[in-house]
């Protein structure tokens, strides 16, 4: 690709990662981004109440995201990431139920046997069955896993002898953060995707990492520096209204000319950016995310994290001690997935069920006072991960030669993740190393 021009709509992980890609094999990269900073649904502001530093939601990536983070190495912020050695979770329940998933040191897939085989949200016999739908979903491989996309995984956990209560009390724990829904909206081929490849796979696929910093610190500046020192060129504040073979158009009118185009943006606005390269949108749906941020004046939550079932507030993460913040104090972010009954309650009261639901869940909290709160809303966080999915999603292929598409919602194989916005990009851009090394062949 050396010497050829290619031009990145949209400056999300996607773009990133596809001008990223280009960049490294010698073309010479205009990457344009609409809004004044690069990441897309990953980024940082300052709160304006407490003038502290919080992400537009708590973003976590496991060990089996090699992809998202082999780009970090290539843009120098991996070390503003830490993972765990090994997966460990806290899991409880509103009536104090306790349980621990984590990974021991039996090879992969046992490696989470001994601490399921103590998991105290379920009885014994709910164990066992899960362990025998456990057993089903590795025995699947990747065209079982394929073939049930139109099933729901919740309906294809019943016919493999599950319960509602442990639907919830264990399998949803791995599905709502993984996916954006519970099982009962869930493709099973993504849902079993996720089971493999993020806790059977290997010991250290499901091990949780988490950025140490606001999330723009990650991948803005990196990766202007990144494509700068290549001859790359970022325009940023600029959005693309028309693109096709021949480069983009901008929306004061400029055009920028191209051999190849790669759209990073969310379909409908692809749609509209070139129909001919994805005649309409592919009706994938959204589903919100919001975050509850609670200060308080002392300690609450022992441990980086902790999840939660049968309450509403999903899953829970020590900012402080992620962070590095100074204390006494601490800041919780509690993360709730597929949040739509959420999304239309007003912040404060949003803030206040919080705070409740908090010191009901933590003796510890009853006594703190809480100084501040904030709530971060995203309606379209992520593509619905519902049955019938992949078929909805296209690949990097377009019937515009020299036109690709990138994009999580784009056919990775993987729900809406910055792991499948990497990849997507990467693929973005081996398919225009294919269509070019075609013309010259
Ligand atoms: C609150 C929240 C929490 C999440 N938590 C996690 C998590 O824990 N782990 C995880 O892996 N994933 C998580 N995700 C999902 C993850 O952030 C996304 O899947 C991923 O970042 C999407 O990247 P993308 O590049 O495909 O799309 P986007 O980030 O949407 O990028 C598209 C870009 O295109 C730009 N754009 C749009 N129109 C134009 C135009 N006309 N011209 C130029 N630019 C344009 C947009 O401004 C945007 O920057 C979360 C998402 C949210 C919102």
């Amino acid at each position: 690709m050396r010497g050829c021009r290619v031009v990145v709509a949209g400056a999300g992980l996607a773009g990133i990662s596809a001008a990223v890609e280009a960049a490294s094999r010698g073309a010479q990269v205009t990457l344009v981004e609409r809004r004044p900073f690069l990441g897309g649904k990953t980024f940082s502001f300052t709160e304006p109440r407490t003038g502290v530093e919080v992400d537009n939601g708590q973003h976590i990536h496991l060990g089996c995201c090699t992809a998202y983070m082999a780009l970090l190495e290539r843009l120098g912020s991996i070390h503003l990431t830490a993972m765990q050695p090994v997966l460990r979770v806290d899991v409880r329940d509103r009536a104090g139920m306790h349980g621990v998933l984590a990974a021991g040191r039996l090879p992969a897939p046992l490696h989470l046997g001994p601490s399921f085989a103590r998991y105290g949200l379920l009885s014994p016999a709910e164990r066992l069955r899960a362990l025998g739908a456990l057993g089903a979903i590795a025995a699947l491989g990747p065209s079982g896993r394929a073939a049930l996309d139109d099933v729901s995984f919740g309906d294809w956990l019943r016919a493999h002898g599950q319960r509602d209560a442990a639907i919830e009390r264990f399998w949803d724990v791995v599905i709502l953060p993984t996916c954006n829904d519970r099982s009962d909206r869930v493709s099973a081929a993504l849902a079993s995707f996720v089971i493999t490849e993020g806790l059977m796979r290997t010991r250290h696929g499901s091990a949780i990492g988490w950025a140490v910093t606001g999330l723009s610190a990650l991948v803005d500046a990196p990766a202007r520096r990144y494509l700068s020192r290549r001859g790359g060129v970022v325009l940023t504040g600029r959005a693309v209204s028309a693109a096709d073979a021949a480069g983009v158009t901008l929306d004061d009118g400029t055009m920028v000319a191209a051999d190849a185009v790669v759209l990073a943006l969310p379909p409908g606005r692809t749609h509209h950016v070139c129909p001919p390269a994805l005649p309409a949108d592919p009706g994938l749906g959204e589903s919100p995310i919001v975050n509850v941020h609670l200060w308080y004046d002392r300690p609450v939550l022992d441990g980086p994290v902790l999840a939660v079932v049968d309450s509403p507030v999903q899953w829970m993460f020590n900012r402080t001690a992620i962070m590095g913040e100074a204390g006494p104090g601490q800041h919780v972010a509690l993360s709730l997935s597929a949040a739509r009954s959420e999304m239309g309650v007003p912040r404060a009261d949003l803030a206040q069920t919080m705070d409740s639901e908090v010191r009901h869940l933590l003796p510890t909290a009853r006594r703190a006072t809480l100084d501040a709160w904030a709530v971060t809303k995203d309606a379209s966080a992520t593509f619905a991960p519902a049955p019938g999915q992949a078929r909805r999603r296209p690949g990097p292929c377009t019937p515009v030669q020299g036109v690709v598409l990138a994009g999580t919602w784009t056919c990775t194989g993987w729900p809406a993740t910055m792991e499948g916005a990497v990849r997507s990009g990467l693929a973005a851009v081996r398919e225009i190393a294919g269509q070019m090394s075609g013309d010259h062949a």
